[in-house]
């Protein structure tokens, strides 16, 4: 079958036979499809494919050897594609630079991401074209019982020039591709803790240094509840008139004696007056709650207290209401603290119904938010 190509402004598609690959302007890999799963390539090399299966979509990461013959393989189709007779002189160009594209080159490329990155942990699926800018490394607090995301690093908000370093890093690093990003996300896990005039001038300066055109979607970042009594009224509609736009929360869940057990700080109650006052601020928010946290011994108050919390929420437009189904992790001594208080994880198939009546509630009582699933499986930046 004879290969069709697609060309848009920012990406190349080549298909053939209901598989079809993609690739950004450079030439770089982006994602790959055929039917039944899909491998997307991270912009540090990682490669993540997500296959459908009885409890919806699961997700795993390539190693090194299926990479390199992955890409090999695209490149032998692109080669002999390229040598076909009736190709025009700038499809033929594009061919040759994805063929340029070898598995080495590809990894040296993602090598150089960790020389400005530390690892992007976790971001929201809407913001994984954003462009993220670290302005500060790791969590303030980094202690729930559920997250590891951070414990590789210590907090630090960068100064003036550890920042001017790392946008002048990010520049060369995207070069023509940052045309292609569709926001600017501050990194890491809460950078809205940083003191609201050197979150300003912070703003400022990426303001000075990145094409305007990342900011016409707003500014996005993740917040804890907790920390976020420090930040007054007036503070927050400053900074989102600086052009902070929407919060990512986490909120995990309504149930006070869970969020003890998770190390969560703060109660629900205190968590819904910090996201009112987001919304009082003018911001659009994104909840994330945690399903299937603490088990079957939690299970119906989880579910109860968190639909309890959300519907007093006054979601607008634009909201979202993420999903996120529970996943063990390795490193803060969950296992650990959840078998001494007789925890046990939720089958998978508890879990799927958890998430389908969270979702089908949660959609009827805020029709005008947007409830999806996020699987920090997925993620791949
Ligand atoms: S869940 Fe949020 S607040 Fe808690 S440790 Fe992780 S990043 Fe920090």
């Amino acid at each position: 079958m004879t290969p069709v190509a697609t060309m848009r402004e920012a990406t190349l598609t080549i298909g053939a036979d209901k598989k079809y690959a993609t690739f950004d302007r450079t030439g770089r890999l982006l994602f790959y499809t055929e039917p039944g799963k899909a491998v997307r390539r991270g912009l540090d090399h990682r490669m993540v494919e997500s296959a459908e299966g009885e409890w919806g979509r699961s997700y795993r990461e390539l190693n090194q050897a299926e990479k390199n013959e992955m890409i090999e393989a695209l490149r032998e189709g692109i080669r002999s594609y390229s040598s076909s007779a009736d190709i025009d002189v700038i499809l033929r160009e594009k061919l040759e630079q994805i063929g340029a594209w070898t598995s080495e080159k590809l990894a040296r490329d993602g090598d150089q991401f960790h020389i400005m990155y530390r690892p992007i942990s976790i971001l929201p699926p809407d913001q994984y074209r954003s462009l993220v800018v670290q302005v500060a490394e790791g969590c303030s607090y980094n202690r729930c019982l559920f997250c590891d995301f951070y414990r590789d690093r210590p907090f630090h908000i960068k100064s003036e020039q550890e920042l001017t370093l790392h946008l002048a890093l990010l520049k060369a690093f995207f070069a023509e591709r940052l045309q292609d990003r569709s926001g600017v996300f501050l990194g890491d896990g809460n950078a809205l803790v940083i003191p609201t005039e050197r979150l300003q001038s912070i703003i400022h300066l990426l303001k000075r240094e990145l094409p305007s055109t990342l900011f016409e979607s707003g500014i996005a970042t993740f917040m804890d509840t907790f920390s976020l009594e420090r930040k007054s009224l007036e503070e927050l509609r400053r900074l989102r008139e600086e052009g902070m736009q929407i919060v990512y929360v986490g909120f995990e869940t309504g149930a006070d004696p869970l969020r003890d057990f998770l190390r969560k700080q703060g109660t629900a109650d205190e968590a819904l007056t910090a996201m009112i006052t987001l919304k009082q601020a003018g911001y659009q928010l994104a909840v994330i709650v945690l399903v299937g946290a603490g088990g079957k011994e939690y299970a119906d108050r989880h579910v109860k207290d968190t639909l309890s919390v959300l519907a007093k929420l006054p979601f607008t437009r634009g909201d979202l209401i993420y999903l996120s189904p529970f996943v063990e992790p390795d490193n803060t001594g969950y296992t650990e603290t959840a078998t001494s208080a007789g925890l046990a994880a939720l089958p998978e198939e508890e879990l799927d119904a958890q998430y389908e009546f969270l979702r089908q509630e949660l959609r009827s009582m805020h029709p005008e938010v947007k409830v999806t699933r996020y699987s920090i499986l997925q993620h791949l930046y």
